[in-house]
């Protein structure tokens, strides 16, 4: 999707704090973090949301599973929370139309 600000991301045609990167994924930073480390992890290739990953072929959803936990462990071993909320919005709660999932570190007080 040529307007999809993800997608545009993903292609680096315009920046974002990288955290990880793999051929098909891409994760970085929320540009306005709920917590420290909050991180957005996409698809590069154009998803809209939830709904249209779960039809998308096993073996792709779980590769993108295993780069989301890669990227948690990454989170942990760098911010030290006490848990990281895994997170994907959906319907009335999505701002961008590309799916993302949600890293929000949580801290101890
Ligand atoms: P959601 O669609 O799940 O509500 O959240 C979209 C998230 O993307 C928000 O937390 C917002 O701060 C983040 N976001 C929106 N535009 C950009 C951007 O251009 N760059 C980055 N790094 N994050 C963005
Ligand atoms: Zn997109």
């Amino acid at each position: 999707m040529s307007q999809c600000i993800f997608c545009k991301i993903g292609k680096k045609e315009i920046p974002a704090q990288i955290v990880l990167e793999s051929k098909d994924f891409i994760a970085f930073y929320d540009i306005n973090p709920v917590s420290k480390g909050h991180t957005l992890v996409i698809p590069k290739k154009h998803i809209k949301d939830f709904s249209e990953l779960v039809t998308k072929e096993a073996d792709f959803i779980k590769k993108y599973l295993e780069f989301i936990e890669e990227v948690r462990q990454v989170l942990k071993e760098k911010y030290n929370p006490r848990g990281i909320r895994v997170t994907f919005n959906t319907d009335g709660l999505i701002e961008v139309h590309h799916v993302h999932c949600h890293l929000i570190p949580v801290y101890r007080h």
